[in-house]
Order: structure tokens, then C-alpha cells, then sequence
């Protein structure tokens, strides 16, 4: 099942908070109403986009680059292709971190404010923006790259009623002691778009359109960069398309840390069996119920595997693997690696995944 996300102006219009900033010597813990359904999902989120088509030209003084902010590094990746020399890009989310559970700095918010526009993953990744732009006002257009990608449920809509019963006394227990967030995307749509190439050649449009708006003046290169960019895009898609079909249909199983593989499988054919955290987000945990009936799963249906994201931690899923057997095979899934590591671009770390998940079904 596939929903189009539609998105809506709601600009964040309010002071420059470098006061509370200098304020503040930790991040604020204030908890904002986690969206429970899809519909208060997506209101949520689109309560501080901006559409990419209401963008206007920024003013840049003489010799001024276009101040461009990325959350992921995995975005910043591809907003670097398509902006290339022209823009001062900063990313906030360091090598290694986890996106979900990420928590800005004070230097963050600074970035933030000072930029001329921010790039989300969106679709819920960054959970800590829902908190940030409470705490701060942020007068800079915030764009979703993923505006206008066909976005998947791929089953989370049952794991969210699941979660409802035994395991989220638990959680709410935990959170109110911990200060954690809430706020879990289990509730919406998975959001690990990038697992299917197409998705990020529609993030590499969006970033071409949108930098075009802002900076008129370097127009012509972005749109070359995205054009060249999107058929290396193609390439990777059809690469792994070849890659996927050596392993045998009925070994085309996947069991992971997290939902993390939805549009991965949906496209390249594959079928999600089960996940450590059967949940989109890092910040859920699963009930004792939840491990046991994966065990099981992995069991009958002889999956070779648990793939496991760099950025979790692999305690459960270590257990998990001890108890079946199975092998644990590591990924890069929400974080690039160092630039000269294996996976130091967004097409390094779907080589190395893909390379990885295929050898590893071929055992
Ligand atoms: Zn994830």
C-alpha cells in the first residue's frame, strides 16, 4: 500500500532564539504530543515544511555562497552531488549516529538559524526536529527531499496496534523516567525512502528545484549536476536489480534490526521476514512477546541472517542470533561511513549493503 504525501506552507515565522541558545547548556527535554495516526502524522510534519514550488530567490551578497544544511549525512551526500563548489553545506548528523534517536547540540541550532535553507530525509527520520522547532524559531525554509515519493506502510500500521498492548506500558514508564523521546514513526509510514534508488532521484530533483529557486544564479549547474547524478542513480538501480536476481526466490528473505528495508524489498524483490525492533524507528522497544515470535519466525522459514544497521546497538539482536544460529551480518542502513571507509557516499553504502545482503542469502 502506498500513500502520496501531500505538503503544505506553514512557515515558522518568530525571532532568531540565539538567546535561549546561549541559554540553554544541554538539549531541552520537552515533549510535544506524539501523531498517532497517519493523518496527525503528516500534519505534524507538515506543520514546519515548506513546498519546494513556494521557495523564492534568496538575497546572497556579492561573493556569498547559499548556506545549505543537511540532517543525515546519507542526504548531505546527495545534496553535495547536485550542489557541487556552490554551496557551503553543513550536515548535522555526525558518522555513525543514529538518525532516529539523534539529539542536536547548541551548535546545531546556530547552523540552523544561520542557514538559507534545511534538508530533511522528512517522513519522520529526524525525530528530533519535532522537538528542536518547539524550542527554537527557525525563520529558514525546511524542505522534505522526499516530497512527492510514493511512501509505504509495508505493515507498520498492525505493528503500531501491537505495540499499543503489552509492550508500551513499559515504554511510557521508561520515556517519562529517561526524558526520551516519544515520538515513534511506527505510527506512520516507514521512512528508509533511500532504499530504493528511484526514491533518491527524486531527492536529487527536489534538491536540483529547490537550490534553483534560492540561487537563480547557479541555476544551470545544479540542474547539470542532478542530470548527471540521476544517471549514475540508474546505473546503481539497475545494478542491484541484477544482483538481487542471482539469489534463489526462496531465499530472498530479509530479518534486520529495525523496518529499515521496506522500500528495498518492495522494489528489488525481496520479502521482509521479521526485525529485531519490528518498528521504523531505532527508538521503539520490542516486547519479550516480539523476540520469541521472532526466533520462531527465523526458525521456520531458515532465514541465513539478521542484518544490523553501524549505528544500533546489536545486544538483541546478538541474542537473537545466538539463540538460532543465524549469522549476524553488519550494514550501513541510517549513516555513511568515514569518506574512505566502505560505504563513504550514498552509492558506496548501497554497493556495500547489497554486495553484503547477497552473499550472505548465496551461503
Ligand atoms: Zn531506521
Amino acid at each position: 500500500m502506498a500513500i502520496r504525501k501531500s505538503s503544505k506552507l506553514v512557515r515558522i515565522v518568530a525571532v532568531v532564539a540565539s538567546l535561549v541558545l546561549a541559554a540553554c547548556s544541554s538539549f531541552p527535554s520537552q515533549m510535544i504530543k506524539a501523531p498517532d495516526k497517519f493523518g496527525e502524522f503528516v500534519q505534524a510534519e507538515n506543520s514546519f515544511l515548506i513546498d519546494i514550488y513556494d521557495l523564492s530567490p534568496t538575497d546572497l551578497g556579492e561573493g556569498e555562497s547559499l548556506r545549505v544544511v543537511a540532517t543525515t549525512n546519507i542526504v548531505a551526500d546527495v545534496v553535495a552531488n547536485i550542489g557541487g563548489d556552490a554551496i557551503e553545506l553543513t550536515t548535522l548528523i555526525p558518522l555513525g549516529a543514529d538518525p532516529h534517536t539523534y539529539e542536536p547540540t547548541p551548535g546545531d541550532y546556530q547552523v540552523m538559524v544561520n542557514a538559507h535553507v534545511i534538508f530533511l530525509n522528512g517522513v519522520g527520520l529526524e525525530e528530533f526536529m519535532y522537538q528542536t522547532l518547539k524550542q527554537v524559531a527557525v525563520d529558514v525554509p525546511i524542505v522534505s527531499l522526499s516530497e512527492g515519493i510514493e511512501l509505504g506502510l509495508f505493515g507498520g500500521g498492525e505493528k503500531s496496534d501491537h505495540q499499543e498492548g503489552g509492550g508500551s506500558d513499559e515504554r511510557e514508564d521508561h520515556d517519562q523516567g529517561e526524558g526520551e523521546p516519544y515520538y515513534q514513526t511506527q505510527a506512520g509510514v516507514d521512512p528508509h525512502v533511500w532504499f530504493d534508488a528511484y526514491n533518491v532521484i527524486v531527492w536529487a530533483e527536489n534538491a536540483a528545484h529547490a537550490m534553483s529557486a534560492l540561487d537563480p544564479a547557479n541555476a544551470d549547474l545544479y540542474e547539470t549536476n542532478a542530470h548527471e547524478y540521476v544517471e549514475k542513480l540508474k546505473e546503481l538501480d539497475a545494478w542491484i536489480q541484477v544482483q538481487v536476481a542471482r539469489v534463489a526466490p526462496e531465499d530472498r528473505m530479509l530479518v534486520t534490526d529495525h523496518l529499515a528495508f521496506g522500500y528495498f524489498v518492495h522494489r528489488y524483490g525481496l520479502e521482509m521476514v521479521g526485525a529485531v525492533i519490528p518498528a521504523y524507528s531505532m527508538a521503539a522497544q520490542p516486547s519479550a512477546q516480539e523476540i520469541a515470535k521472532l526466533v520462531d519466525t527465523i526458525r521456520e522459514l531458515g532465514a541465513k541472517a539478521i542484518f544490523v544497521g553501524t549505528t544500533a546497538n546489536p545486544r538483541l539482536a546478538e541474542r537473537v542470533a545466538e539463540d538460532t544460529g543465524v549469522e549476524l551480518v553488519p550494514l550501513y542502513i541510517g549513516s555513511l561511513s568515514e569518506p574512505d571507509g566502505p560505504a563513504g557516499t550514498y552509492l558506496a553504502l548501497m554497493q556495500y549493503d547489497v554486495n553484503e545482503i547477497v552473499q550472505a542469502l548465496l551461503k
